[in-house]
């Protein structure tokens, strides 16, 4: 069986260090790699409508810096086809079908759901969209045969929906489908980074997010304003490191170079976070810490970033070609699909037979 990568990002905003961490370098490394027979990188304009139907603005404006932001993390357009989620009508149409495959208790069930829901105020009123779209990332991946979806934790819930899908599908109309896995980080603290602000997810949508695009200085003022451990007030006084956000930011970017190259009094992180736990460790001394190696980290995703700032038309090109080249590979399985429900009426006059 084909390896093929599906994975994607929603264009209601710049990507994060949260992606970065969480899944662009997973990605980066898979593609690289050269062990999976296809990639496809999506940009999930339907997916962000679901939730911004009355911001379409925002969702097209973002569509260009998404694309900016994957060829500035190393996506090679060469190796991988990114494209345009609302493109490729194909997946409308299996979103459709599969909605008869689930019911209203279960899309409800979906923990990270029913989170964003809380986040957006939407519990009076939840847009119907907004709800099924699990169903409508199952027809993304499905799509494309996908066998491994790297991304963060949160969309663990979307994977099993998925594979719920599959077998549902191919046990109505026959083998046709295949089952996705989701490609976690291995490093725990990538799976869901935190906040700036100490909320349990870096977002864009809550406002709390270290940009691929911030400036050295952006980057440097956002650090230094950093929740830490509320209970550390003075520098002696013992501190927290676990769910504190500096030290998981320093589990998931610090490297044991980094600590040679700017903090070399210490020997490594459990060291640094021994004296923090101890006492007697400042919050800002952590902080500037952290502040080098992110600026280390993420100099030269930037400098890529604005190489291809210069190149807008060839960026464009690569999202038209790459659009083009998914939907004729969504096409296909949406023939297999029709044939499976037995739908095709017009292929070989299948009606008057
Ligand atoms: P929104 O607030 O609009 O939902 P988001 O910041 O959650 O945006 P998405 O586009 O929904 O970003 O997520 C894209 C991918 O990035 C998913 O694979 C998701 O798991 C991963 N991801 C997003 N935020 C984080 C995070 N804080 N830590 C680890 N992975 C993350
Ligand atoms: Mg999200």
């Amino acid at each position: 069986m084909k390896q093929i990568i599906l994975t994607g990002d929603r264009p209601t905003g710049r990507l994060h260090v949260g992606h970065y961490v969480g899944s662009l370098k997973e990605r980066v490394a898979l593609q690289n790699a050269g062990q999976y027979d296809e990639i496809y990188i999506m940009i999930a304009d339907a997916q962000a409508l679901t939730d911004n139907a009355e911001h379409p603005e925002k969702v097209r404006q973002n569509i260009m810096q998404v694309a900016l932001d994957y060829l500035a993390c190393g996506i090679d357009p060469d190796k991988s086809t990114i494209f345009i989620q609302s493109m490729i009508p194909e997946l409308t149409e299996l979103t459709f079908y599969y909605m008869n495959l689930v019911t209203l208790s279960r899309v409800q069930r979906n923990p990270t759901v029913k989170a964003e829901i809380r986040q957006r105020n939407f519990e009076a009123s939840i847009p119907v969209g907004f709800l099924c779209y699990p169903i409508s990332q199952a027809a993304d991946i499905t799509a494309f045969r996908a066998t491994a979806v790297p991304a963060g934790e949160d969309q663990e819930p979307m994977l099993e929906q998925c594979r719920e899908i599959v077998r549902r599908f191919n046990e109505v109309y026959g083998e046709t489908l295949v089952e996705p896995q989701i490609v976690l980080p291995s490093n725990q603290a990538c799976l869901r980074l935190p906040g700036i602000d100490g909320k349990a997810k870096m977002s864009k949508s809550l406002g709390n997010c270290i940009y691929l695009s911030d400036e050295p200085e952006e980057i440097k003022a956002k650090v230094m304003s950093m929740f830490t451990d509320p209970t550390h007030l003075r520098k002696d006084d013992p501190g927290h490191t676990e769910g504190n956000p500096v030290f998981i930011y320093l589990e998931a970017f610090s490297r044991p170079e980094h600590f040679a190259e700017f903090l070399p009094e210490y020997s490594g992180l459990e060291e640094l976070k021994e004296h923090y736990r101890r006492g007697g460790l400042g919050d800002v001394t952590v902080k500037k810490f952290l502040n080098s190696v992110m600026q280390a980290e993420l100099g030269h995703v930037r400098e890529r970033r604005k190489l291809w700032e210069q190149r807008l038309p060839e960026v464009y090109e690569i999202l038209k070609a790459g659009t083009e080249a998914a939907r004729s590979a969504a096409a296909n399985t949406l023939h297999d699909v029709r044939h499976a429900m037995q739908i095709d009426y017009f292929e070989h006059a299948g009606l008057l037979n």
